[in-house]
């Protein structure tokens, strides 16, 4: 029994309109945390300026409330916390775990391309994008330094294999099943299956990996309940957490809800938004409804998870 209250968190992104996926979410969230006497927070990560915007998040409030759903105030806007990931960054800066990059997407698709034209596939990450080819992890300090103040834009990568052994013993997470008194499975991370990750850029002062862990522990999070898409994510995230000494959450990746195609919906699937679906004449019970149909031909449960 832990003796803190149980801390859930929806965290969207405002780049979009929330669509049937994020009901889910913040359902089986919000739901969790009602069963179990737990509280529900909102998180806006807004980290990425470039694609959030005001009217977005205006729009997740209003869809979250039209659902039934409130939450714990106050709501922590990230875009608000810029110093706080500086500085999580600093510390593993002082742990010699960073290393600044200037390859560019151009240069790292020309890099991976060559290699793949001389020795077969270049391995991917998770989500399919080819490992970071570069070698620039390997420059001196005073290189380094020269880098960063040579005006091009640059990126802060993790070191994996460096970090993986700073670490120490391997890394595992709690995956549990749907319901707060369902199964749980302890899983293997393999952070090195992403390569050294980017957790800053010159021009954006955090990544999602950074902001997400550092706000997790800040907030107290006991259950990050999320879509499967983050699954693989973890790795990093549990990687994070123990290189900083950051509490370990219960993690549960639910279901995607798949569109009439058979993929992911994406924020550009505007039948299946929320607001849509509102203006549609649906109640949010419909909505609740839809969800729990699993055998609509508009989702499809996703593998148990791997163990
Ligand atoms: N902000 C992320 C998204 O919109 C979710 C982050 C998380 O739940 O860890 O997909």
């Amino acid at each position: 029994v832990r003796p803190e209250q149980p801390v859930f968190r929806f965290a969207p992104s405002p780049n979009g309109l929330l669509h049937l996926g994020h009901a889910l979410s913040a359902i089986v969230n919000h739901d969790m945390a009602a069963a179990i006497g737990g509280r529900f927070l909102l998180r806006i990560e807004d980290i990425d300026r470039t694609r959030c915007r005001p009217e977005f998040e205006t729009a997740i409030f209003e869809d979250l409330t039209w659902l039934g759903l409130s939450w714990d105030e106050p709501v922590r806007r990230q875009s608000d916390h810029l110093a706080r990931y500086a500085a999580t960054l600093d510390r593993l800066k002082a742990m010699g775990l960073v290393y600044p990059s200037v390859m560019s997407r151009g240069e790292i698709k020309a890099a991976v391309a060559a290699a793949e034209a001389s020795g077969g596939a270049w391995p991917r990450d998770p989500d399919g994008t080819p490992l970071y080819p570069g070698r620039e992890r390997d420059l001196s300090p005073g290189e380094q330094a020269k880098l960063v103040a040579g005006g091009r834009a640059y990126a802060w990568r993790l070191d994996v294999a460096k970090a993986v052994q700073r670490a120490g013993e391997p890394l595992t997470w709690h995956e549990t099943g749907a319901g707060p008194s369902g199964e749980t499975w302890r899983i293997a991370a393999d952070p090195s299956a992403w390569g050294d990750v980017i957790l800053s850029r010159s021009d954006a002062p955090s990544s999602y990996h950074l902001s997400v862990v550092a706000d997790d522990a800040l907030q107290g999070v006991t259950h990050v309940v999320r879509g499967r898409d983050l699954y693989h994510a973890t790795s990093i995230h549990r990687l994070l957490q123990r290189l900083l000494g950051l509490p370990e959450p219960v993690y549960h990746h639910h279901r995607l809800i798949l569109g009439p195609d058979g993929r992911k919906l994406s924020k550009s699937n505007g039948d299946s938004g929320i607001a849509a679906l509102r203006a549609a004449g649906h109640s949010p019970e419909d909505i609740r409804r839809m969800l729990a149909d699993d055998t609509s031909e508009h989702m499809r449960d996703l593998q148990s998870p791997r163990t």
